[in-house]
């Protein structure tokens, strides 16, 4: 009897390790030419058009920023892309002073949810109106959006909005 409960509990932590593990960052392509990320395999639809048809899998990914890179590169028109990827690998060599970083993002994340609007849409006017109103003047919404980025939390839809990774 103790064996059993000890059995199955050890059986559910592992499945539940497994669902995490196994969730995938997936790049999505809809009709309308915009690329998307999603951690849902269905039910997605085009954060630009709203399409819920004529969504296109492309492909999968580790982490988060992996898909965000990729999402920001199928966005772009093929001409300046080759210039912006040059840009991310120079970006990259910097991300280990990122990391050090991590702690503040954490902080910086209350302010993050609290200028998110209620359709969830993050946009960096919003943010500079929150540090505004929390006197945090000091601190800059481009360093805390693009580390909430890095992190996973964020993806960029477009120029100026950001969604919250689900
Ligand atoms: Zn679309």
């Amino acid at each position: 009897m103790n064996y059993c409960d000890k059995y199955n509990q050890k059986t559910l932590v592992l499945s539940h390790f497994d669902i995490i593990m196994s969730q995938r960052y997936n790049l999505i392509k809809c009709s309308c030419g915009f690329s998307f990320g999603s951690t849902k395999s269905k039910n997605n639809f085009c954060t630009k058009c709203g399409s819920v048809s004529n969504l296109k899998y492309v492909k999968s990914f580790e982490n988060a920023e992996e898909l965000s890179k990729a999402i920001s590169l199928a966005n772009i028109p093929d001409e300046i892309s080759q210039e912006l990827i040059s840009k991310i690998l120079k970006k990259e060599s910097r991300s280990s002073i990122a990391k050090e970083n991590n702690n503040n993002v954490l902080g910086g994340l209350n302010l993050l949810k609290k200028a998110t609007d209620k359709d969830g849409n993050l946009t960096k006017k919003s943010l500079d109106k929150i540090l505004f109103d929390e006197a945090l003047v000091d601190s800059s919404s481009e360093f805390l959006i693009g580390q909430a980025e890095v992190q996973g939390f964020l993806i960029r839809v477009n120029e100026n909005t950001w969604n919250w990774l689900s």
